[in-house]
């Protein structure tokens, strides 16, 4: 059995560690992009999200490389990704490859159903071996959040453009060859150490953008033209609630105690959308109000044909609370140096703003 997965921002990193442990042959397709893109839209039913163009595209290039068992997330919500699993496979098979594609049931069946899955992949593996493997892919994606967050904010303010984001990349890499607790330790602490060093403009006072939208392009900067990394170039500061491991805290361990992280988004969102309507389109909306004092503005990214947010868009422009939005749909089609224009201009806009209210900073939440 050959196992791998598709792409979503660093996501292999933890799911390498735990099947390295568990002596499961991983294989892992090249990181996303253009061909991925091309490849996977190109085989793409009509009118899909570059969610489901972007898996396949990943999926094809893991069975070119002799992947024969396919992990694909899936949902039992009211979006569409439950039925991707099977209209994958069919795609697939129909390309000539032999192969499984398995739907990762961690929507339906929380940890159970990570633990299980695992199970399975790995040849009936004992629980405890299973857990200390699931464990160390934690603590994995748990440093390499950490070291993202921070990286979030020095790249507005570091005096060289670009340190940040090399830094960042050297801390995935150098993380993702850790092999025990000790050195995954040592290097978080050495990167996060570099990154405080990086020589910034101590009197900058950079924009504060949040980047909402749904979750899989929040998550993978190819699907949505690296927009976190555009807007640190640009002197913005990017605030994002979605992090992985954040994610899987909740939904695998607090979620099922009563315990929901998105009460209070949910909450702030309902007089103008009182139920959940797939996807994240809900969070979008509750995003856009719940941080409309703290941000200077909010970046709304949202595939190409996604249900949940364009109904989010339409909402967004009808709350009380007033927060210049900008909203960049997510699709092959989409040219990046388009996208970038339409940035510069967003933030030139802030920038104004910011100085038409005498150069005042909102009120800053960490
Ligand atoms: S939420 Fe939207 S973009 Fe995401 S999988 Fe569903 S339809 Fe596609």
């Amino acid at each position: 059995m050959r196992v791998s997965i598709p792409h979503m921002g660093n996501i292999y990193v933890p799911f390498k560690a735990m099947f390295l442990r568990l002596g499961v042959d991983f294989v892992m397709a090249p990181i996303s992009n253009q061909r991925t893109l091309s490849v996977g839209a190109r085989h793409s039913p009509e009118g899909l999200c570059i969610p489901f163009k972007m898996t396949l595209g990943n999926l094809i290039e893991a069975a070119e490389q002799g992947a024969d068992t396919l992990l694909m997330p899936g949902g039992y919500g009211i979006c569409r990704l439950g039925y991707y699993t099977r209209v994958q496979e069919q795609v697939l098979r129909n390309l000539g490859y032999d192969v499984q594609v398995i739907q990762m049931g961690v929507s339906e069946r929380k940890f159970l159903g990570i633990l299980d899955l695992i199970r399975k992949v790995s040849g009936n593996a004992p629980l405890h071996r299973i857990l200390s493997a699931f464990r160390f892919g934690l603590a994995k994606l748990r440093a390499i959040d950490r070291i993202e967050r921070l990286v979030q904010k020095v790249r507005p303010v570091e005096l060289v453009k670009g340190t940040a984001n090399q830094l960042y990349s050297r801390a995935v890499s150098a993380i993702d060859k850790t092999d025990d607790y000790a050195s995954l330790k040592r290097v978080t602490a050495e990167y996060l150490q570099h990154l405080e060093h990086v020589p910034r403009d101590e009197h900058a006072e950079p924009l504060i953008v949040g980047v909402t939208g749904e979750f899989y392009v929040l998550l993978e900067p190819f699907s949505s033209f690296d927009i976190e990394q555009e807007l640190g170039r640009l002197g913005v500061e990017v605030r994002r609630s979605t992090f992985v491991s954040d994610w899987t805290k909740f939904s695998f361990f607090l979620n099922p105690f009563g315990i929901n992280e998105k009460s209070r988004i949910h909450r702030a969102a309902r007089p103008y959308l009182k139920r959940d309507i797939g996807g994240d389109g809900w969070e979008s909306v509750g995003e856009k109000v719940l941080h409309a004092t703290e941000y200077d503005g909010l970046v709304h990214l949202a595939p190409f044909t996604c249900m949940p947010e364009i109904i989010a868009q339409n909402i967004m422009p009808s709350t009380r609370e007033k927060i210049p939005v900008l909203t960049i749909l997510c699709d092959e089609q989409i040219g990046k140096a388009g996208v970038l224009t339409r940035l510069e201009a967003f933030v030139d806009l802030l920038e104004r703003k910011r100085r038409a209210s005498g150069g005042r900073r909102r009120a800053v939440v960490a």
